[in-house]
């Protein structure tokens, strides 16, 4: 059996930093020495966009091209669209096209499946492989749930923005009703938080609203221009700025996933005792 570990980064909310995360914990991961795969399921590109590959029109195959091969009952190459970034993570890259693939996957047999007939063929080479998600809970996001182990959820702290996890939480309880019954919510992560009072209190009704049924990471994502710089300058924040607050807090982050798997492998070691 495979040991990688799929994780979704979803929130249908746009500008949530879920983008953001899979490259900083996706570069975080590579350099605690685990393989990293990063997905771009958005048509956005943006991604791609952060790890220097701005003109995505030039790339010769991208997520789309892989998708309708696999649509249309065509044999593919996975590996031939993986490109190797120089931050030590691989990446299946991403561009406009995807949004024509998220039409057609309307009347495909088994529309929900697809990324992840595209991910099985590859994920015994890796580790973690981390599927940024697109702002919204259509074709593309349902594919990148039924694709994944868990999915990791980054908020910011605002009043709108976790009044409408619930919605979320929804979705993923119908694929555990139906497509994907293992599917675990890897945990909430604070993303973009400011010092002020209302953060905080955000950050608590939080915890307090989901914390006892769903991990909220103990780790808080600072909101800093610097996280805002290294995506247009098409680097992780490890390149950009490896001293500062938001590398610190994304190292952290990848401490607690990593934790949290280790304490789920032994959980399952000993219920197969
Ligand atoms: P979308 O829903 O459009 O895909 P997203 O959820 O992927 O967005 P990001 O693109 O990661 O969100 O982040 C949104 C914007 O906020 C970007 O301009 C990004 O550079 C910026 N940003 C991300 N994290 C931080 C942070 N910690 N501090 C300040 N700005 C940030
Ligand atoms: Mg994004």
């Amino acid at each position: 059996m495979s040991n990688c570990k799929v994780i979704a980064l979803t929130n249908q909310k746009g500008g949530v930093g879920k983008t953001t995360t899979a490259v900083n914990l996706g570069v975080s991961l590579a350099k605690q020495g685990k393989t990293v795969l990063l997905v771009d399921a958005d048509a956005q590109a943006n991604l791609t966009m952060a790890l220097g590959y701005t003109k995505t029109d030039n790339l010769p195959i991208t997520l789309s091209d892989i998708m309708q091969d696999i649509i249309d009952g065509k044999s593919v190459d996975v590996q031939e669209s993986i490109l190797h970034t120089d931050e030590g993570v691989d990446l299946l890259p991403s561009c406009v096209e995807l949004a024509g693939v998220e039409t057609t996957l309307i009347d495909t047999k088994n529309r929900e499946s697809v990324l992840k007939a595209c991910i099985s063929e590859v994920k015994k080479n890796y580790d973690y492989v981390l599927i940024d998600c697109m702002p919204a809970l259509g074709m593309l996001t349902i594919n990148g749930l039924a694709a994944a182990d868990s999915v990791l959820i980054p908020t910011i702290p605002h009043y709108l923005s976790v009044d409408g996890l619930g919605k979320l939480m929804e979705s993923i309880v119908r694929m555990r009703r139906g497509l994907n019954r293992g599917l675990r919510v890897e945990g909430i992560l604070i993303t973009m938080a400011s010092r002020t009072t209302y953060a905080r209190e955000i950050s608590e009704l939080l915890r307090t609203q989901y914390g006892t049924k769903i991990k909220v990471f103990d780790t808080v994502i600072p909101h800093s221009i610097r996280a805002a710089e290294c995506s247009a300058e098409g680097k992780s924040i490890f390149a950009y700025d490896p001293r500062g607050k938001v590398a610190q807090a994304y190292s952290a982050l990848t401490k607690e996933v990593i934790q949290h798997e280790k304490q789920r492998q032994k959980h399952r070691t000993e219920i197969g005792r």
